[in-house]
């Protein structure tokens, strides 16, 4: 590979596959090493679409456009985005007083309520009947079930991370926009073959039309398809299948109930083989099931998410996908680093997919500033990804162990599959012997991708506790959930209507 001597980066990278991840990472590269005299070039096929879904984000998202220094103000109106304060899971647990549960994200104004609900699931798990369903404890909870917009008015002191839905097409043809006026060549033409030097690395893209598109350094974002790393470099793909039984999706649009009062959150509801999401946008729902092919046909599944959407209007055209989840083995292979869909995808139940292109493109770009050797940033890279994926995997397969239906055999078997990984195992031992969670999610610290109280939100919230717990006496001191919840209440006033924030966005930026 060429590279820049003074900056220790390649001279002149192209990025093959124009959906999120590729415009994502043109974005990120163009803000980071334009100024260094990177030559950065995207090409994207017109005949070969965008996989077209993913609209949810995690608050990671944020930090992406405030490092392009992009507002809200600026992109959400052009995308028909909205604002998401947590996701809502409903119906994974049968317990009662459990049957839904929240997972909020977190900022240092949720500390009293982390430790008071942190308190509370503690004592239930020692067989203490206090109140442990996150829903009671987290602001952002009843931010969303209000139906706000999580954006506090300064006078409350209270800082409110946030996430967002949005267009997945309009996002990638915003970022074009913003890219391209920056500097990234944008190339329109179908990839035939990928020539390769005598050593192995990759030389260029045989086209349609361009012929030869050569490049120092490329990044495949060519979806599930994999054309660099994975059809040409022979990178081996790591399937989850074991962990995680889902491997299709069926998506359709539904209008909104009611436009003038906007959900500020995704609703994640476990279903007969599977899960739906409902992605609110400012003009539709976006709406799915991801189920898995051994327990479930397409149009069974189509079939039931209409049912479950109350949809009579047969005209929805209903979009059916497969789904590879799993991950490379190694993202960053010879001169080619994969991003997107095809290094990997978990299912989208904590719409991490975005969070994880950005993580990697960040990374990426880090490598590049320190003075090692090249082999070396590369395994370290590679290491760090691959834990971010298999993280996230167990975070993930958490759900399905913890749930309780017994509707289907695909819960069933969700439930008692003996694939877990040691560290999804040894939480859940210490969990049910009622042993200090906390110290064993320290001691996992550099394995997992998801913070303590999620872990707490997620054992908690799906109400894996002791059946017949005793009564809690006055020095067990829980915190009364009551008064967590007046607290919440109060605080609400501070927080603007959602569908009323968005629209005067949409005003200002009009002007
Ligand atoms: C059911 C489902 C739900 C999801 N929900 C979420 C979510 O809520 N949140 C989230 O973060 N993520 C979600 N995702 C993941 C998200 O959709 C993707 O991570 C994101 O859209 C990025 O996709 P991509 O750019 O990697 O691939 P794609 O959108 O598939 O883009 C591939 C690109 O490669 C180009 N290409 C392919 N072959 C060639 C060729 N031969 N020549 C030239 N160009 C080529 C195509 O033209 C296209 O531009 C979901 C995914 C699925 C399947």
């Amino acid at each position: 590979m060429t590279m820049n001597e003074q900056t220790n980066t390649p001279q002149r990278i192209l990025i093959v596959g124009g959906g999120t991840a590729g415009w994502m990472t043109a974005a990120l590269m163009v803000h980071h090493w334009a100024p260094k005299g990177v030559q950065i070039s995207l090409l994207e096929s017109s005949t070969i679409g965008i996989i077209g879904v993913g609209e949810g984000a995690t608050p990671k998202m944020r930090r992406f456009f405030q490092t392009l220094g992009i507002p809200d103000q600026e992109w959400m109106p052009a995308c028909n985005a909205t604002y998401k304060c947590g996701i809502r899971f409903p119906q994974w647990s049968t317990r009662p007083g459990y049957e839904s549960y929240y997972h909020p994200f977190f900022t240092m104004s949720d500390d009293a309520s982390i430790r008071a609900f942190h308190h509370n699931v503690t004592l239930r798990q020692q067989n203490i009947d206090v109140q442990a369903n996150p829903d009671w404890f987290f602001l952002s909870n009843w931010v969303a079930k209000k139906r706000c917009a999580p954006l506090p008015d300064p006078r409350s002191r209270y800082e409110s991370d946030y996430a967002y839905h949005f267009d997945a097409r309009l996002i990638g043809e915003f970022l074009r926009h913003w890219a391209s006026a920056r500097g990234v060549t944008h190339v329109v033409d179908t990839v035939t073959r990928v020539q390769q030097t005598e050593s192995g690395d990759i030389a260029g893209v045989e086209t349609e039309q361009h012929g030869l598109v050569d490049a120092d350094f490329f990044v495949d974002c060519t979806g599930f398809a994999n054309l660099l790393s994975g059809k040409t470099l022979g990178v081996p793909f790591m399937s989850y299948k074991p962990w995680l039984f889902n491997d299709r999706a069926v998506a359709m649009p539904t209008p909104l109930e009611n436009p003038q009062s906007l959900p500020s959150e995704t609703l994640s509801t476990a279903m007969k083989c599977g899960w739906s999401w409902k992605i609110p946008l400012t003009n539709r729902y976006g709406n799915g099931y991801v189920y898995s092919s051994d327990f479930i046909e397409p149009d069974a599944a189509e079939r039931e998410l209409r049912a479950h959407l109350q949809l009579t209007d047969d005209s929805v055209e209903a979009r059916h996908l497969q789904m590879r989840v799993g991950r490379l083995a190694r993202t960053w292979e010879r001169n080619c680093v994969a991003i997107g869909l095809a290094q990997g995808f978990v299912e989208p139940l904590e719409a991490t997919a975005l969070m994880i292109v950005q993580d990697t493109v960040e990374q990426f770009i880090a490598s590049f500033g320190t003075a090692r050797a090249l082999e070396r940033q590369r395994d370290d890279f590679n290491d760090k990804i691959n834990r971010v994926y298999d993280s996230i995997r167990d975070y993930i397969q958490m759900h399905y162990k913890l749930n309780t239906r017994t509707d289907t055999p695909y819960w069933v078997a969700a439930r008692d599959n003996p694939n877990v990984s040691d560290s999804v195992a040894a939480i859940l031992a210490i969990w049910d012997e009622g042993g200090d969670l906390l110290a064993e999610i320290t001691r996992q610290r550099d394995r997992l991708a998801y913070s303590p109280t999620s872990w707490f939100c997620i054992l908690g919230g799906m109400g894996r506790f002791p059946k017949k717990p005793r009564r809690a006496t006055g020095k067990h001191q829980a915190v009364d959930p009551a008064t967590a919840r007046k607290q919440c209440m109060e605080m609400l006033r501070y927080f603007p209507d959602h569908r009323q924030a968005v629209d005067e966005m949409a005003k200002v930026t009009a002007i």
